[in-house]
């Protein structure tokens, strides 16, 4: 039978026709986040006189059932997985944007992703009153002295501070792992600012 891949959107739900059991493979859903091992999807076999092997599948995520293809070659999942954790209570427009960030990440776009979150960490400030114009670092030299940075905090002060405050003429492109330590910064201030006190 030839293998197909196909799917259509029923109401809120995809269907998948002709899925069918293929060998389950843990992964972080790009979509919803979950840690999933799916087990159906589509194998997508390439063959060279008679010799055939797997380059790639399509999984469907048990959990929100949007496909997610995982290259056996470069282990690489696309859509990648998201960083940085969920936070509750978000205006909408921040929401957004940082699900922009965090799909930035997942896509390897690290320098969009860093530029976004940046600019959320800006946009924060002046909502807690800092003035417009200023420079990013001392945005974040206002976030720190009005106490939205944790006590101990001195050293990621200073590594956000440095790593992006980058002059307008200059162009520096960024790597996966600083794109981590600066949405893990932006995810503890979004939690310090909107989620927790929205839970009293
Ligand atoms: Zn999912």
């Amino acid at each position: 039978m030839k293998d197909y891949f196909q799917y259509y959107r029923d109401g809120s739900s995809l269907k998948y026709v002709g899925a069918h059991t293929v060998k389950s493979f843990p992964l972080a859903c790009g979509y919803c986040g979950k840690s999933v091992a799916p087990n159906t999807g589509y194998e997508i076999v390439d063959s060279v006189d008679g010799i055939s092997w797997t380059v790639a599948t399509i999984y469907e995520c048990p959990f929100c059932k949007n496909p997610v293809i995982y290259f056996n070659n470069s282990k690489e999942t696309i859509p990648g997985a998201k960083y940085g954790r969920e936070i509750k209570n978000l205006p909408e427009n921040i929401a957004t944007l940082y699900d922009e960030c965090r799909t930035c990440y997942a896509n390897q776009c690290y320098t969009s992703s860093q530029m976004i979150a940046r600019t959320l960490l800006m946009h924060i400030a002046v909502e807690q009153g800092a003035e417009e114009g200023l420079s990013f670092a001392k945005y974040v030299d206002y976030l720190d002295s009005n106490g939205y940075i944790p006590p101990n905090g001195k050293q990621w002060v200073d590594f956000i501070r440095t790593s992006g405050n980058v002059a307008n003429h200059e162009i520096v492109i960024k790597e996966k792992e600083e794109t981590e330590k600066v949405i893990s910064f932006l995810s503890t201030l979004l939690l310090v600012i909107y989620e927790l006190p929205n839970m009293l």
